[in-house]
């Protein structure tokens, strides 16, 4: 445990008493010369008043805020936030069957700054976006594995990508609890192979349940073009929904042999499904109009900082204006931007770009976001990053 204290300028106390996780590194007056990153600190007002206990790391985020209070950060303050997280899953309706995938942990949304916990079946797949957490880590692992008596019995580290590169902290991408058993997962009564090994993120993207299941209630009898599918979520249902025809699209070669291996999971055999690895917008350029009456656009992060923002708006506009130019009359678009950086404001200003440059009629039906398991803490509006639009293109 840490005595360490940083002392805030005047009037700098203002967005913690608000409740709001972060310290920036300009709001601080003081802190002591021995201190390292992934410390637990005090943080103090300009008068001495203590705001609470967090993590501290060299960035223009200094401080990300565990307690409000004195509250010791140890093993049991870790199982009691996992606790907390795991019975609001419960309550969800999410922890259905041995196998459930969700997200147990969503950073700032379940009180836990610096943290991601996916869970497979019994198997947990942790990431640390800051050393406090990465520090934490095994103390994590053990809180885990003692929840309901022991239903996690693997715990996948996962933070090579995820940590502060100049931290230097060099971790290991590595089992911390038991270790391999199965890769199946289910969501919904569907089967996917999660990769957490070599897959991206934690392996598989829970964060689009909802969205797929609103996928599947459209699909009936449309031809459906999947791009970006990654490991073919969106593919599976649109194939349970009773979608015509189903065209995976990635420009990786990996996503579509993990989308071959969920649609033979689901239903061997099936012929309305193909697979093709190809550049998106390559792919989008040679398609025949009116091939397709149901497109999903689901792209990677086009703006990973704010500084990225404009160039990005552009590429969602141009990716938009590819797709509704070739969508068959009557068609549906399901468009998403995961990009964190930019608003759901802005991100509709460029798809209305994109569609005001192609003169076709276009509506919007559904507006969608994150689900109930990447919660937002209402004091920290940055934890809202995914946003998606139903358009229905005449
Ligand atoms: N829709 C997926 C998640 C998509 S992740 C799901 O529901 O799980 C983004 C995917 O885009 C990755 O699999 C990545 O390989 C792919 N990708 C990135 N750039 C691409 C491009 N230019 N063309 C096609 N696919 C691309």
């Amino acid at each position: 445990m840490s005595d360490k204290t940083i002392r805030l300028r005047k009037g700098k106390e203002e967005s913690l008493e608000r409740f709001h996780p972060w310290v920036f590194s300009g709001a601080i007056e003081s802190m002591p010369e021995d201190i390292d990153e992934g410390d637990i600190v005090n943080v103090v007002s300009h008068s001495g008043a203590l705001l609470g206990k967090g993590h501290y790391q060299i960035g223009s985020i200094a401080v990300r805020m565990l307690t409000s209070d004195n509250t010791p950060v140890d093993e049991a303050f870790y199982t009691s936030r996992l606790e907390h997280a795991w019975s609001l899953r419960r309550n969800l309706g999410l922890i259905n069957g041995k196998e459930s995938a969700f997200r147990l942990v969503h950073g700032e949304g379940d009180f836990l700054p610096g943290l991601v916990i996916d869970i497979y079946g019994k198997t947990a797949v942790m990431q640390a976006h800051s050393p406090g957490m990465h520090f934490a880590r095994n103390i994590i692992a053990k809180a885990l594995t003692a929840i309901e008596n022991g239903r996690i019995k693997n715990v996948y580290y996962k933070s090579e990508t995820t940590l502060p590169y100049k931290a230097s902290l060099d971790p290991q991408n590595q089992y911390i609890i038991g270790g391999f058993d199965t890769d199946v997962a289910e969501e919904n009564g569907l089967k996917f192979r999660v990769d957490w090994l070599k897959g991206q993120k934690t392996g598989f993207f829970v964060d689009q349940r909802d969205n797929r299941s609103m996928l599947e209630r459209f699909s009936k009898g449309r031809k459906v073009l999947n791009m970006f599918c990654y490991t073919g979520g969106f593919s599976v249902y649109a194939m349970r929904g009773g979608a015509e025809k189903v065209v995976s699209v990635d420009s990786s070669e990996k996503a579509i042999s993990l989308t071959e291996a969920n649609i033979a999971l689901n239903f061997p055999g099936d012929t309305r499904h193909e697979a093709v690895a190809e550049d998106a917008f390559k792919y989008l350029s040679a398609m025949p109009a009116g091939s397709f009456d149901l497109i999903v656009l689901d792209p990677p992060a086009f703006a990973k900082h704010r500084s990225a923002i404009r160039n990005a708006l552009r590429g969602y506009q141009r990716l938009n204006a590819k797709a509704i130019e070739k969508i068959a009359p009557g068609g549906i678009l399901f468009t998403f931007s995961c990009s964190q950086a930019i608003t759901k404001e802005q991100f509709r200003l460029a798809v209305f770009s994109a569609c005001a440059q192609t003169r076709r009629k276009v509506r919007i039906l559904h507006q969608l976001t994150q689900p109930a398991d990447h919660p937002v803490n209402i004091y920290h509006p940055e934890g809202e990053y995914l946003k998606g639009l139903i358009l229905y293109i005449e």
